[in-house]
C-alpha cells in the first residue's frame, strides 16, 4: 500500500492502514514529514509555524493522541476568546468566529463554540508521535510524479526515476498536487480541485520580555477586520493561550501577516506596537513563509469531490484525502485521511475476491 503525501492526513491514513498489518510506504517529497505542521522549540519556547491547535469539539485527532500514547500531551488553552481590530479598538468576537474568519473551519456540524486544544509541546508532539509508530514506513525525498494503473493496482513513478507498486492507493496530497496526478488517470473531474484556493501568508512568531508587553492582552488574540487597514491580518497570543509556550519573564506572539516587500518580523512589531501597545523590541523572531496556506474551496466543492471519488471506484483502489478535499482543520485531515484508508482496504478485499473467483 501506498500513502503519497506525509503531511498529518498521510501519517494518519498510514497509522490506519498499519493497524490492520498492511505493509505501507508514505511517499513524501520533502525533506521532512509533518507537511505544514512545523513546530520550533528553542531556549524553552514553543514556536509553530503552521498550525497551533485544532477545534476542541473534533474527537479524531484526540482519540489518535490516545492511541498513540500522548493523550497525556494533550492541553487545554490557558484564556478563551478572540477579539476583532477594525482599526481603531479592540472588540469581542464570538468564538469559533476567529477560525472561521482565518479559514479554519470544522467539519460540518462541529460545534466551534468550545474553541481550540493543542499538545504540550505544540502540535509537532503529534506528527513526531506518528513517525516513532510508523519507523521506516515513512520515506522522504520521494516526490511521486506520476501514476498508471499496472496489472496488481498502481505503478508511482518517483521524482529521480524509479518506480513504486502498490494494490492500493491514499493521495493524500495539497489539491493542486492530487489535480495533477488523478486528472492524468483519465479522471477528468479532478481538474476541480485546481479551483481550491491556497491564500499565501506568512507567519512572524515574535519573543519579547514580558514586561515588553505593557498592554493588556486579553483572550487568545485578535483578528483584523478587512478594512482595518493593517498588513497583520491576526496575532495570537501565543504564550498566552496555551501552557509552555514561553519560559517564565518572557512572552511569545505570533502575527499572521499577508505577504508584503521588505521584512515581515519589523512589520509585525510595529503594527503590534501600535494595536497593543508593545513597548520592548522583540528578542528575536522567526517567520515562515506560505506560498500557499490554508485551503478555501468555493462553492459546489463537496458535490465535485463526490463525483471524483465516484469515478475513481471505477477505477483501482484509489482514495484522495486531506485539506485539499475534506476540511483544511487538522483534526478533519486526520478523519479524512483514516477514513480513505478503511476505504482502500474495503476496495482492496472487494478486488481480491474478485481476483480469486476469477481464478487469476
Ligand atoms: C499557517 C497555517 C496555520 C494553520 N492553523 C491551523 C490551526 O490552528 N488549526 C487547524 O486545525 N488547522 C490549521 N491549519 C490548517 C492545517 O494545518 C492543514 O490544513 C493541514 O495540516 C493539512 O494537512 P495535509 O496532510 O492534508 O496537507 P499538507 O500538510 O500540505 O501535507 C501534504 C504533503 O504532501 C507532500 N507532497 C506534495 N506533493 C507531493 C508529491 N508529488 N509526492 C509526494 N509528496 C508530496 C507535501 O510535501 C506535504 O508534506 C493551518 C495551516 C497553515 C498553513
Amino acid at each position: 500500500m501506498a500513502v503519497v503525501g506525509g503531511g498529518v492526513t498521510g501519517l494518519a491514513a498510514a497509522w490506519e492502514l498499519q493497524g490492520t498489518g498492511a505493509d505501507v510506504s508514505v511517499l513524501e517529497s520533502g525533506r521532512r514529514a509533518g507537511g505544514v505542521i512545523v513546530t520550533e522549540r528553542r531556549d524553552g519556547f514553543v514556536v509553530e509555524g503552521g498550525p497551533d491547535g485544532f477545534l476542541a469539539a473534533e474527537p479524531d485527532i484526540q482519540v489518535l493522541a490516545r492511541e498513540l500514547g500522548i493523550g497525556d500531551r494533550l492541553v487545554d488553552p490557558l484564556a478563551r476568546g478572540s477579539l476583532l481590530w477594525n482599526g481603531k479598538e479592540l472588540a469581542p468576537l464570538a468564538e469559533g468566529q476567529a477560525a472561521a474568519l482565518l479559514g479554519i473551519e470544522g467539519q460540518t456540524g462541529v460545534d466551534v463554540s468550545q474553541g481550540f486544544r493543542s499538545f504540550r509541546g505544540g502540535m509537532g508532539d503529534v506528527v513526531e508521535a506518528l513517525l516513532a509508530r510508523l519507523g521506516s514506513a515513512v520515506r522522504t525525498g520521494m516526490g511521486v510524479t506520476a501514476i498508471a494503473p499496472s496489472r496488481r493496482g498502481y505503478r508511482l513513478s518517483l521524482a529521480g526515476g524509479s518506480v513504486v507498486e502498490a494494490e492500493g492507493v491514499v493521495l493524500a496530497l495539497p489539491a493542486w498536487a492530487a489535480a495533477r496526478l488523478v486528472a492524468a488517470l483519465g479522471v477528468v473531474a479532478a481538474r476541480c480541485l485546481e479551483d481550491v484556493l491556497y491564500y499565501p501568508s506568512v507567519t512572524v512568531s515574535l519573543a519579547y520580555e514580558r514586561n515588553g508587553l505593557t498592554g493588556k492582552l486579553s483572550g487568545t488574540g485578535f483578528v483584523s477586520a478587512g478594512e482595518s487597514g493593517t498588513p497583520v491580518r491576526a496575532c495570537t497570543y501565543a504564550s498566552f493561550k496555551y501552557p509552555g509556550r514561553a519560559p517564565g519573564g518572557y512572552a511569545l506572539l505570533r502575527a499572521f501577516v499577508a505577504p508584503l516587500d521588505g521584512d515581515p518580523a519589523s512589520v509585525a512589531h510595529a503594527e503590534l506596537a501600535k494595536i497593543l501597545g508593545v513597548t520592548g523590541a522583540p528578542l528575536w523572531s522567526r517567520a515562515f513563509h506560505w506560498t500557499r496556506g490554508v485551503p478555501r474551496y468555493k462553492p459546489q466543492h463537496a458535490q465535485h469531490v463526490a463525483r471524483m471519488r465516484e469515478l475513481l471506484s471505477l477505477l483501482p483502489p484509489l482514495e484522495i484525502a486531506g485539506a485539499g478535499v475534506d476540511g483544511a482543520g487538522v483534526s478533519a485531515c486526520v478523519k479524512s485521511g483514516r477514513a480513505a484508508a478503511r476505504r482502500v482496504l474495503e476496495r482492496m478485499a472487494g478486488t481480491n475476491r474478485s481476483r480469486q473467483q476469477a481464478g487469476d
